[in-house]
């Protein structure tokens, strides 16, 4: 056993269960073990990674602001965050940002914002303000958001939660319509939904859900901690349905694969409700973390990645269709944002990633039945290419494997 695997199995804490690979170095869109092999990183993070592995641009962003000033608190201007939130609310049409620095502390943020906006401006009486979320959601780890999943096991054992939050079915904006009360502050909503196993909900239902929501006057905030920032193919997934939110939260790739960089963003009238003292982070908005983030947008732009995860999402989807393989039983995404659905009768996604470990390949399962291949928005033709012939050995490996033991 790799005694780096046992170190860390014996003093962290049990709360991931990591695939058997050391990983010691990263470069674009692969990554090296400490036995020197290289893989293709079909995960980043999480999206994290959207920018490659030690992206040039965002090394020396890094070296060059550690040196001269990283962290100072919010007690104090500095010259680089004014630049950094300048460029994400031009970049998404928003008035103002909030920096934070995990994806969990700007949904947290939102959660805020939209309460007090509730109670100050909407006039929804005191302790009564709803926020409307959608079963399968993920918006991060901490109470108050555990509190409003739908999965079973985020909850168990950590309760009692918040109240004030009301789920309803996802992709139904029926359901939104009849939820929504004189008491709704707003509507909490991703695109797509990431960790529920990317799920695409029916063609404009982000659409009709802005139209409810503007009709009575309730916020729509689009998390796009995980589709944001070009993973999907458009900067933001909500324009697919030509949405402009009242509020939108970005994270993971926002931090261009170094650091965590959040932002809550919002137009004028919600971010106004905060006022010095109601709200702040000890980290969120340093120097560093902001010139991190602002190379990871010029990035993301200048580098055309918006408009090549489109195209490279859609290849890779048609290459994946080929494999014509009965242990998948569904191939669905958007962008680079994908994943292959395995039949649950013959396998699960558990024993796919296993296999494709063993070709070179990382990606982690979601849930029992979800590979998820959303790889640095960098990756080539050819790379693709050569991945899908991975992952074809792989199912043909386990498939072989299947039988011997049926
Ligand atoms: C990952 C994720 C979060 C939480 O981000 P952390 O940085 O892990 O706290 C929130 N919302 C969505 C949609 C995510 O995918």
């Amino acid at each position: 056993m790799n005694s780096h695997i046992v170190k860390e199995a014996h003093v962290a804490a049990h709360n991931y269960e990591p695939l058997p690979v050391v990983l010691v170095k990263g470069e674009g869109i692969y990554v090296w073990d400490d036995q020197g092999r290289r893989y293709t990183d079909l995960m980043s993070a999480y999206s994290a990674v959207s920018l490659g592995h030690s992206h040039p641009r965002l090394v020396k962003a890094i070296s060059e602001q550690a040196q001269k000033l990283a962290v100072c608190s919010r007690a104090f201007f500095t010259d680089q965050l004014g630049p950094f939130l300048e460029r994400a609310c031009q970049l998404t049409e928003q008035d103002r940002a909030l920096p934070m620095n995990t994806g969990a502390e700007a949904v947290e943020t939102a959660l805020k914002a939209a309460r007090k906006w509730g109670y100050k401006v909407k006039n929804i009486p005191d302790g009564k303000a709803e926020i409307i979320t959608c079963n399968g959601n993920f918006h991060g780890r901490t109470i108050a958001i555990i509190g409003f999943s739908s999965e079973a096991q985020y909850k168990d054992g950590f309760g009692p939660f918040p109240e004030g939050f009301v789920n309803i079915d996802y992709g139904d904006s029926k359901a939104l319509e009849k939820a929504i009360t004189p008491n709704t502050a707003a509507f909490l909503v991703e695109p797509i939904q990431g960790e529920a196993g990317i799920v695409l909900p029916p063609k404009g239902y982000l659409a009709e859900c802005a139209r409810l929501c503007k009709a009575n006057n309730v916020l729509l905030i689009c998390d796009e901690v995980q589709t944001g920032l070009g993973r999907t193919g458009k900067l933001l997934a909500c324009q697919y349905d030509n949405v402009h939110p009242d509020a939108l939260i970005l994270g993971k790739a926002l931090g261009g694969g170094m650091l965590a960089v959040s932002l809550f963003l919002a137009r004028q009238e919600v971010m106004n409700v905060f006022h010095p003292g109601d709200h702040g982070s000890t980290f969120g908005g340093n120097p560093l973390a902001a010139a991190v983030g602002l190379e990871a947008l010029n990035v993301l732009v200048e580098e055309n990645l918006i408009e090549h995860s489109a195209q490279m999402g859609d290849y890779f989807i048609e290459q994946l269709k080929k494999l014509n393989s009965p242990l998948i039983s569904d191939i669905r995404g958007r962008g680079l944002f994908i994943a292959l659905e395995i039949e649950p009768s013959l396998a699960n996604a558990r024993q796919v990633c296993e296999h494709m470990m063993h070709h070179s390949l990382l990606s982690k399962e979601t849930h029992d039945t979800v590979v998820r291949l959303a790889p640095p928005l960098t990756i080539t033709k050819q790379q693709i290419h050569e991945t899908v012939a991975g992952i074809k050995k792989a199912l043909d490996d386990l498939a072989k494997q299947l039988e011997k033991s049926a």
